[in-house]
């Protein structure tokens, strides 16, 4: 069955990772994420605007709100978020372990996209393997 976004993008009310560099906000999806094998993650992705970009908007889930503090493009600062790789947009911290997006919605036109992360957490043997995620996120 196609992964088909059920949410809108003003639908979506918080953002759970953001994307280093890239700056895109990820939204999990419980409902999705609960039939996955322990590991992966499904999300919705929002690439930031144009807009967002120039000015690194990076604490606001949706469109820039001038009056959000936590906003890098508020306070006028390059985006602290410069590591290829996922952080906590709640906490803005990275997350433990590395993700990887192994399924993308073929429907890329859309605003929000549908895309499955597999979480690959480095072992005690300096391989990377799949492993569930738990409480670590
Ligand atoms: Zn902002």
């Amino acid at each position: 069955m196609p992964l088909i976004p059920s949410l809108r993008f003003y639908d979506i009310e918080r953002v759970d990772f953001i994307e280093g560099i890239t700056l895109a906000r990820y939204t999990i999806d419980e409902a999705e994420t609960a039939k996955l094998p322990a590991g992966f993650i499904s999300c919705w992705r929002k690439y930031p605007t144009d807009y967002q970009m120039e000015g690194q908007c990076d604490g606001c889930e949706r469109v820039h709100r001038p009056r959000n503090t936590r906003c890098s493009m508020t306070i006028g600062r390059p985006s602290p978020f410069t590591e290829p790789r996922l952080y906590s947009f709640e906490r803005r911290v990275a997350l433990r372990d590395n993700y990887e997006v192994v399924d993308l919605s073929t429907e890329r036109h859309r605003v929000l996209e549908k895309v499955v992360l597999r979480r690959n957490a480095a072992n005690a043997q300096g391989y990377v393997r799949a492993e569930s995620f738990g409480e670590s996120i």
